[in-house]
Formats: structure tokens, sequence, C-alpha cells
């Protein structure tokens, strides 16, 4: 287990990841983000990565992003279908 001990949430509620413990979540995306679940289990939050879906079937697989969401080209195919 990796701890720091620097204060890091700021008045705001906005948390900044120690630049040693970042590798834990992995590489950002292209637009330089890592999108993060936070689960409070007691008196402890467990940031954990998200891996990017489509909105419609939850597919990780050729997703293409729209207005902040994420769509799989297999959806955007049937949706063009209809
Ligand atoms: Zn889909």
């Amino acid at each position: 287990m990796m701890k720091t001990k620097k204060p890091c949430l700021d008045s705001f509620g906005r948390v900044g990841i120690p630049r040693n413990l970042r590798p834990i979540l992995g590489e950002a995306d292209e637009s330089g983000k890592i999108e993060v679940s936070v689960t409070a289990v007691g008196d402890k939050l467990i940031i954990e990565r998200v891996a990017p879906q489509c909105i419609l079937c939850s597919s990780e697989n050729d997703l293409v992003e729209f207005k902040d969401t994420n769509i799989c080209k297999s959806c955007i195919e049937k949706i063009k279908n209809m």
C-alpha cells in the first residue's frame, strides 16, 4: 500500500492525486483525462479507474466521444439504420 502525507483536498472538494501515485491509475486518454469513480467505504474514499464505455450498450470497444459521452461504432450504425 502506498500513502502520501501531503494534504491534497482543497476548499472546493477537489482532490489532487500526488505525482508518485498517478501511475497506479494508468495512462491518460488523448484529452489528458483519466475517468475515475469514487466510492466511500466507512471513513475512506476509494478512487478507481473507470474504463470508458458506450452509454447505450456498455461496450468498451470502438468508442466515439460525443457531447461528453461515449458511443460505440456498433450503436452508431444501429441508430443510422433506424
Ligand atoms: Zn454501444
